[in-house]
């Protein structure tokens, strides 16, 4: 009616436990449907296909961003995201939690940078999937270390279970 533009804030969690590297937009993804982390990836999946059939059907203006793993102010403290995490275990001086032996990756993000992303591509004609995120990837062993190094350098690892289908690495 309005003529609006659509933005989906799609994830990289689309590419599930992917086997291409780094992630490019042309690549299918390979995501177990009936894992842990299947709802949140195959509901991104499945909301792409919903706004690639309004576009197709109604014309509708729809802009797609596959945000990968971003952090910055206002995260919730119990988030559970490794960034918030690792900062809230290191203020209470408790032993910073490493999923599996820390080597898996991910590139993060800052906030204000990833938001710059959405406003260039909601002003921009781009009707594809856009991967937006950093490509400076990280081992989660030493975000630890970093997180560690400017907190407390006394405090230790716990090295717990990693999560079924766990991605291993991650880029855009
Ligand atoms: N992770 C970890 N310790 C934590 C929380 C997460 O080692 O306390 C790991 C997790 O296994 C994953 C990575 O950090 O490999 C990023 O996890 P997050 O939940 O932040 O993002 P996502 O897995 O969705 O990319």
């Amino acid at each position: 009616k309005y003529k609006a533009k659509f933005l989906m804030a799609s994830s990289s969690s689309i590419y599930g436990e992917a086997k291409l590297y780094p992630q490019v937009e042309e690549y299918y993804g390979e995501v177990n449907t009936f894992g842990n982390r299947s709802c949140y990836e195959e509901g991104k999946r499945v909301a792409e296909s919903l706004c690639f059939d309004y576009q197709r059907i109604y014309n509708i203006d729809i802009r797609i961003a596959r945000i990968f793993n971003t952090y910055g102010p206002g995260m919730r403290k119990d988030d559970g995201r490794v960034i918030s995490n690792f900062i809230n275990q290191a203020i209470q001086n408790k032993s910073l939690t490493i999923y599996g032996n820390g080597t898996q990756t991910r590139s993060f993000c800052y906030i204000n940078d990833l938001i710059s992303g959405l406003v260039n591509l909601m002003d921009s004609d781009y009707r594809k999937p856009i991967n937006l995120g950093n490509d400076e990837e990280f081992r989660i062993v030493d975000l630890a270390n970093l997180i560690r190094s400017k907190i407390n350098t006394d405090l230790k690892f716990k090295f717990l279970p990693l999560p079924p289908n766990d991605p291993i690495k991650r880029r855009p």
